[in-house]
């Protein structure tokens, strides 16, 4: 296999794309948009990205924000009592064992984009429907759709054993500013749960006029944070951000007292509805294609989990095409492919979906004694950067209390 054509410049498409270059293959990236005009868009996502993630974009050599961007460093979880809002229920941080990072994508993919062009591929804007799949897929000898929540996703079909809703579970807003204070100590994202109402995280990154500090609001539908269908200008959408937090989180309110919008385009409202989709596609022709990431499995992003998939997905498909070596690949080479990343992505799909539940009664208590024991602190916040390490005992309340009797003992044994 030589040649592969990816369909969507954003975090797996362009990842796989600037890999596979580094290998010798001959890429083709389909973007539906010009660097120039994702840069002068909207935000897209509050995209922060942990370790591991991290990790396998310096290995590209694709870390050029590493001295620019603020470090995320630690942690904290808050859970609101609306009884008495200024006492919260739960309060405690932890530090990340390795910095995580969340850089615009307004900023890193039109970067990328140079990048790949720069290093002899071929970038083609084009809004690619079935006749462009058809196209390259005659001329290609793999076709990848990468193209995240795009309209050409329909033709994935969703995969109703492994989807665990079937409708969108928050109402979703961005809010970019700049004159907040820090988070003290560790500076870094702050988890704020309001219980029955939704949740408010809010995190340092590095956006197009420099650094800033993204919040995302995550409303249960129909409640009081399902409130952005009636604001109509930037200004509104940092008015209704703030008067959130003086209602429901004074601690946030007075660290955003000062807050002002990075740019007009800072800002964003929505819902998704979770899906795990049919990884492989039968087109008229009878030639296939393959779906990555957000196309064959998109997260609410209560978790923060998206971005970090995409490059973990990203840097599985490029193991499975290195692996295939000289040979064409099959539908069933595509499967496996897939099964291969979802190995790892399931375990991201039943704790999102967790998340999004009201919380189980073990969960609220391994939150709490996390306040006073901070091993366990320290692997509930270091599970976003490895989901898989959170198991078995985030879903199974027997294995949680001893996963939580285990940590407990140990830091009444250990020397202080
Ligand atoms: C509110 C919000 C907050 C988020 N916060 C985080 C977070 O903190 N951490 C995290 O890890 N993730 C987060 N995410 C999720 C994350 O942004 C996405 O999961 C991630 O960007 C998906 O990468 P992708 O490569 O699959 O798709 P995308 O990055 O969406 O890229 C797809 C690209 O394909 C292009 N495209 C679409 N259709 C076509 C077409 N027909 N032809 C050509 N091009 C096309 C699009 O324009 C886009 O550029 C968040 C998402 C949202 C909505």
């Amino acid at each position: 296999m030589k040649s592969i054509a990816i369909v969507g410049a954003g975090q797996s498409g362009l990842q796989l794309a600037l890999a596979l270059q580094d290998r010798g293959y001959e890429v083709t990236v389909i973007s539906n948009r010009t660097a120039e005009q994702i840069r002068a868009g909207k935000v897209m996502s509050s995209q922060c990205m942990f370790g591991a993630s991290l990790q396998t974009e310096r290995e590209l050599g694709l870390n050029s924000w590493d001295q620019d961007c603020p470090p995320i460093e630690g942690f904290g979880i808050t859970v609101a009592n609306l009884e008495q809002p200024a006492t919260p229920l739960i309060d405690w941080v932890a530090p990340l064992n390795v910095h995580a990072q969340s850089v615009d994508q307004r900023l890193k993919m039109p970067a990328w984009m140079d990048e790949f062009e720069r290093r002899g591929g071929q970038l083609v804007i084009k809004d690619a429907g079935v006749d462009e799949l058809e196209e390259l897929s005659l001329c290609h000898d793999l076709v990848v759709v990468a193209a995240g929540k795009g309209d050409i996703v329909k033709l994935f079909e969703r995969d109703a054993t492994r989807s665990v809703f079937d409708c969108p579970q928050r109402a979703l807003a961005l809010t970019y500013v700049t004159g907040t204070v820090p988070r003290s100590p560790l500076p870094g994202v702050t988890f704020n749960v309001i219980p029955g109402i939704g949740e408010w995280v809010m995190f340092p990154g590095l956006t197009t006029s420099g650094p800033c500090e993204i919040m995302s609001f995550f409303g249960i539908p129909g409640g009081p944070l399902d409130c952005w269908a009636d604001v109509k200008t930037p200004e509104q959408h940092l008015e209704k951000s703030l008067s959130i937090l003086e209602t429901y989180l004074p601690w946030g309110a007075e660290r955003c007292r000062d807050a002002q919008l990075t740019d007009d385009n800072g800002i964003l409202s929505g819902r998704l509805a979770p899906t795990v989709r049919k990884p492989v596609v039968r087109l008229p022709s009878g030639r296939f294609v393959l779906g990555m990431a957000d196309v064959v499995v998109v997260n609410d992003p209560i978790n923060g989990q998206g971005s970090n998939n995409a490059a973990k997905c990203a840097m599985s498909y490029l193991q499975s095409i290195l692996e295939l070596e000289n040979r064409q690949p099959t539908p069933e080479w595509m499967q496996q492919a897939f099964e291969r990343f979802w190995s790892y992505a399931e375990y991201v799909v039943t704790w999102t979906s967790a998340m999004l539940r009201p919380p189980e009664p073990h969960i609220l208590n391994l939150l709490g004694v996390a306040g006073q024991v901070p091993a366990i602190a320290r692997a509930t916040v270091n599970g976003f950067d490895h989901p898989p390490s959170l198991f078995p005992w985030w879903t199974d309340a027997k294995e949680c209390n001893r996963f939580i009797e285990r940590h407990t003992s140990e830091e009444v044994l250990a020397p202080h």
